[in-house]
């Protein structure tokens, strides 16, 4: 099979049938074999009625259902452990992405050898109070993740090599930064395609402002896992060491400076009279729990059963092996 396309999908019963003919005018067009996976993550309208008549008249489409909403990742998530398609692409449901980007997305994996390729809304037609912080948001996970050319990382519309998405796993609020799982799982041919956007024509969006804070401790998490996830002694014990070696001089500090003073017959008080003894001593606490964290953070790698969990590429071996 040539393609998956996989879209979640929330309360958009009023777009779907459109959605689907038009990716079925576009896939006919241009001779794919593809399937249209709909993830209905818990809808509470009309959705899921919708998708069963589609799916009863188009056998290309397949569907599941959410029993509550769990949010977008976990149900692309879903769509990609059952995408079939050498390249999978997804897609919002609120048609504000077109259709016709497919064949465009499908030649850039196929031909062009990318890994992934990410839909870029130059033109966005959203309300600015949503564009410009998503400027600033693309700017920080440009800059965290190290992956350059990137202006949209959290565009709807994406496509991947199949193996990609196998490879990867989304979930809670990640659908933001699946070009930064990517890079981590060591798929770095990541490239970008301009797309048409437009307005979103029935119902209305699912996230509010709120997803640009939870988008920044998501982009830190992403940040401290992909760097440390397997060693975080190596973060902590780090910052911990550090922290409790400033307050050990600093302490040394105040007690010498007033064995100093002392000895030379000056004026001197209690060194807990001084500021700089409180200070001292809460660097050198925190540190020292800082770097008990990191003891614990190895104990919990150590545990996991993904400790030893790599991505191989290509492995040679010989039949006598197979004993
Ligand atoms: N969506 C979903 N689960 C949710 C919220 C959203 O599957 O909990 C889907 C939604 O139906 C749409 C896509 O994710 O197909 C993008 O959502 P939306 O258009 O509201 O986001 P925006 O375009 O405002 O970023
Ligand atoms: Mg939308």
């Amino acid at each position: 099979m040539d393609i998956s396309v996989v879209i979640p999908l929330y309360n958009e019963a009023e777009s779907l049938p459109e959605l689907e003919s038009w990716i079925a005018r576009v896939m006919e067009a241009n001779g794919f074999s593809y399937e249209i996976i709909f993830v209905d993550d818990g809808s509470t309208d009309r959705s899921w009625d919708v998708i069963r008549s589609l799916a009863a008249r188009n056998p290309a489409v397949r569907a599941l259902s959410f029993r509550r909403n769990y949010g977008k990742s976990p149900a692309l998530n879903e769509g990609f452990r059952r995408a079939k398609g050498d390249v999978v692409i997804t897609m919002d449901a609120d048609l504000q992405d077109s259709p016709d980007e497919i064949p465009g997305l499908y030649r850039m994996i196929t031909a062009e050898g990318y890994d992934l390729v990410s839909g870029w809304k130059q033109k966005r037609y959203d309300p600015l109070s949503k564009t410009i912080p998503t400027k600033l948001f693309n700017a920080t996970a440009r800059r965290v993740s190290g992956i350059r050319n990137l202006h949209d990382f959290n565009c709807g519309l994406k496509a991947y090599r199949n193996k990609v998405v196998k490879s990867i796993e989304v979930y809670g609020d990640m659908h933001r930064y699946i070009p930064y799982l990517a890079k981590n799982a060591g798929y770095t041919r990541i490239g970008e395609k301009v797309v048409r956007h437009q307005a979103r024509k029935y119902g209305k969006t699912k996230f509010g402002l709120d997803r640009f804070v939870n988008g920044y401790l998501d982009l830190m998490t992403l940040w401290f896992t992909s760097r440390f996830g397997r060693k975080p002694m190596h973060f902590f014990g780090l910052l911990g060491s550090l922290m409790f070696l400033v307050g050990l001089i600093a302490v040394m500090a105040v007690g010498f400076g007033k064995l100093w003073t002392m000895h030379h017959g000056g004026s001197y008080t209690l060194v807990t009279s001084s500021p700089y003894f409180y200070l001292a001593l809460t660097t050198m606490i925190l540190g020292t729990q800082l770097f008990l964290t990191g003891f614990i953070g190895e104990l919990i790698v150590r545990n996991s059963s993904r400790r030893n969990d790599y991505e191989i590429e290509t492995e040679i071996t010989r039949p006598a092996d197979e004993e």
